[in-house]
């Protein structure tokens, strides 16, 4: 076993307890400057019934249009609405990681800035948190508001996922979800980038329940991911939870050389025995075209993974914050840690 592992971690990096009570609600959002008002009236609602401190955090996964000015005003009328503003586009998952980094509360509740997932559902995953569950997930009842071929594919990646990767992702669990602050922590020293924080949050363990909801209508707009996004983003949770892709090869490899083999002893038995001539031209270029295309998967499939150990291997920030809104000291990552431009704001 590799010795650093054991390894106590420095004090700094020790899990803290969180202000105790608090709920931190962490938000990623993307352009959503017009459907904000709604949610913020609802949220409100819900979070001042629930009789405990909260705090929201909103992270602005770069938006081109008025969502940072509104943070900033939303800060300057209420001061328990905080936001992060990132230096540009870093994709949804990251945004989440970089609100969890943020999150100072006792637990924290990540949902969508798009109003889908319902802010009346709050109080019953704090119920089951105050019952002891570590991880409480929103189950989705219905999948009604993704179009059908939205709906197949999703089918799909998750038979694929499940059928090849020992994390087991329960169904219909979305990202709407409130973690523990233990759980927080944990997720919080996970560095990877190519993230697939379904996998991350079920992966890390802990007592877990899921609460049905219904998904509803997008508030405003259509879903700010794009196909291209999606399939990448598929390619992502599969990679980084199964080595398979990887390790199916050298079996096929075996299965195929074995093939070849018997064939090759069928040609010579036929040649010998009943003196038929094998025909060579059609049997070598089938057999060419079949083996370079094999090995051309194969060496694709060893290109993602490798693209990906390069990727984390460069150890670059998991994200650029451009600007902390309402964000003090006792909030995010370790100073040394942060960069932003906090004291260039300050003077
Ligand atoms: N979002 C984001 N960065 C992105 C894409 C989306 O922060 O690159 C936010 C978006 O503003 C919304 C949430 O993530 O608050 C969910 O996005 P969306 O509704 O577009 O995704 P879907 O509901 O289709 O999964
Ligand atoms: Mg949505």
């Amino acid at each position: 076993m590799h010795k650093a592992s054991l390894a106590i971690p420095e004090a700094a990096s020790l899990p803290q307890a969180g202000k105790p009570g608090m709920l931190s609600i962490a938000i990623p959002v993307l352009n959503e400057e017009r459907g904000l008002s709604r949610l913020l009236d609802r949220l409100v609602a819900v979070l001042d019934g629930l009789g405990r401190p909260w705090e929201v955090i909103f992270v602005d996964d770069g938006s081109k249009d008025g969502t940072a000015a509104m943070l900033m005003a939303l800060n300057a009328r209420d001061p328990r609405f905080k936001a992060v503003v990132l230096s540009r586009n870093f994709g949804k998952e990251i945004a989440v990681a970089a609100g969890l980094r943020y999150a100072s509360g006792a637990a924290a509740i990540v949902m969508d800035g798009d109003l889908q997932h319902p802010p009346e559902s709050i109080p019953a995953l704090v119920r089951q948190w105050e019952q002891g569950y570590d991880v409480v997930y929103g189950e989705r009842s219905n999948r009604a508001t993704d179009t059908a071929l939205h709906r197949f594919t999703a089918k799909l990646f998750y038979g694929i996922f499940s059928s090849m990767s020992r994390t087991e992702l329960p169904q219909g669990a979305g990202d709407f979800r409130l973690l523990d602050r233990r759980v927080v922590d944990v997720l919080n020293r996970m560095d990877e980038r190519a993230r697939f924080n379904k996998g991350l949050f079920a992966w890390v363990g802990f007592r877990s329940i899921g609460i049905p909801y219904e998904v509803a209508a997008r508030g405003e707009g259509g879903s700010r991911w794009r196909w291209r996004q999606l399939m990448r983003f598929a390619l992502d949770g599969l990679v980084s939870f199964t080595t398979i892709p990887l390790r199916v090869w050298s079996y096929l490899g075996l299965f195929v050389s074995a093939c070849a083999f018997l064939f090759a002893l069928f040609i010579l038995v036929e040649s010998l025995v009943f003196g038929i001539s094998a025909p060579g031209f059609p049997t070598l270029i089938i057999s060419i075209m079949f083996f370079s295309g094999i090995q051309l998967i194969s060496l694709g499939v060893i290109g993602e993974y490798l693209g990906r150990v390069y990727e984390e291997v460069k150890g670059r920030p998991l994200f650029v914050v451009s600007r902390e809104i309402g964000l003090g000291d006792d909030h995010g990552p370790q100073p040394t840690d942060r960069v932003t431009d906090r004291g260039r704001a300050r003077s």
